[in-house]
């Protein structure tokens, strides 16, 4: 086993002062649920701290590739444990040193870098000063491992190497860096506009990572849209599920409503006219399931629909619940950056049309009229209420995770 036990550094949620347990106790109980199947693990608050124990045999890798990705985690440090033998006068120093050189063979491959100890004796009983266990375990790593080139460094060191004496030992010197944020559900709930492009699964992370638990909508247009356009928002709703938890996924049939507005509306107001369709029902939808916010992945001018304009008139059919959009400012790359980052990319390029791209004019509108799209509106009177009324009532809703 590379190491026993894992330390779980988070940054936040040791600023909320009161509320820090109430942060802790959700973060403990979103690592154990992503852990569950990998083995069998203790995860408890100790010393103020967040540990995971590993209690059975488990897959490195697969451990941390879990719990590099929660919310709320900044770092992960795998530790080595060993016991204290205080009935010895040096209290067991040489499983100390022992086990100090084992953890430096797990997670090192070579040795030519510079390094500082730092050991905190926190259990007084240990007859060592942490001074003098500094010196002295420097000195046994400096031994094993000076010919490969491993040095001190008191200033500037490469690697730090924290020795903590408490009721064991914990030794750990490397932190494998996580998403940050804070962990899912500290923050409410919303519900995520997610189609199957770049953007709205890069938004649905962006928010899902400041703590809010997420569910989202797909509005589908069968059979103008196939089964794989659906499969493949729901691979991103699942990929997002890894970080934000579970989502549950609402999938509208919209095919009727986009007939319907084809039909009675002028087609260069299309996209807009179906926006706002969207929006109207993703309000619903929010309202109904008690959520506090939608998000949706428009950045300001990035097609005709995302101009400030449109975005004001889409925008104008919400009520009540606002309307987060964290893409709003950034650049296309910079989105598609993050999206590599966060593994949706590959996914979200695979070539499948969604239901915009079907019914999109030739030459859309890129600066509507609020008044202009209303009267376009008022055709659709009398016609596409049963219609709306139907979508909403036949809504499947499935939990990706
Ligand atoms: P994305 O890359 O997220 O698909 P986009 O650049 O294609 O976005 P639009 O098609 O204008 O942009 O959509 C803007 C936003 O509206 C999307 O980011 C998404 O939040 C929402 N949206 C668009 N189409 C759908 C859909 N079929 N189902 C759910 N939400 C949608
Ligand atoms: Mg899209």
């Amino acid at each position: 086993m590379k190491c026993d036990t894992f330390l779980i550094k988070y940054a936040e949620i040791g600023t909320k002062g009161k509320n820090r347990y109430v942060f802790e106790d959700i973060l403990c109980k979103r690592i154990r649920v992503r852990l569950k199947e990998l083995g069998s693990f203790e995860v408890k608050r100790d010393y103020g701290r967040i540990y995971v124990y590993a209690n059975s045999e488990y897959d490195y890798d697969d451990v941390m590739e879990r719990l590099t990705k929660i919310f709320g985690i900044v770092g992960v440090c795998p530790v080595l444990r060993t016991t204290l033998d205080l009935s010895k006068e040096d209290g067991g120093f040489d499983d100390i040193a022992e086990t100090l050189i084992k953890h430096f063979e797990n997670e090192f491959d070579s040795f030519d870098f510079s390094f500082k100890m730092f050991v905190k004796r926190n259990n007084k009983s240990f007859p060592i000063t942490s001074m003098e266990m500094d010196a002295r375990l420097g000195e046994v790593l400096l031994k094993k491992y000076e010919d490969e080139g491993l040095h001190v460094d008191i200033h500037t060191p490469d690697i730090k190497v924290y020795v903590e004496i408490r009721d064991q030992v914990y030794i750990y010197s490397k932190i494998i860096p996580g998403p940050g944020g804070l962990p899912t559900g500290t923050n409410g709930r919303g519900l995520a506009l997610l189609s199957g492009g770049i953007d709205s699964p890069v938004a649905t992370y962006m928010i899902a990572k400041r703590g809010v638990e997420m569910e989202a909508v797909y509005f589908n247009a069968p059979p103008y849209t196939s089964e794989r356009a659906k499969d493949k928002v729901k691979k991103l709703g699942t990929i997002c599920s890894e970080y934000a938890g579970p989502i549950r996924l609402h999938i509208v049939n919209f095919t009727d409503m986009q007939l319907c507005i084809y039909d009675k509306c002028p087609h260069d107001e299309l996209t807009i006219i179906m926006k706002r369709y969207m929006y109207r029902m993703a309000e619903e939808i929010a309202k109904k399931e008690g959520l506090e916010c939608i998000v949706t992945g428009e950045s300001i001018g990035q097609v005709s629909s995302q101009t400030a304009q449109s975005l004001l008139v889409i925008n104008e059919v919400i009520n009540e619940i606002p309307v987060y959009r964290p893409l709003i400012g950034m650049d296309k790359q910079e989105i598609i950056n993050l999206s590599q980052k966060i593994d949706t990319y590959e996914t979200s390029i695979l070539p499948y049309e969604d239901c915009c791209t079907i019914f999109v004019a030739k030459h859309p509108v890129t600066k509507p009229h609020l008044d202009v799209i209303k009267r376009s509106e008022e055709k659709l009177k009398g016609v596409i209420e049963p219609i709306y009324e139907k979508a909403m009532s036949t809504i499947e809703t499935v939990v990706l995770k």
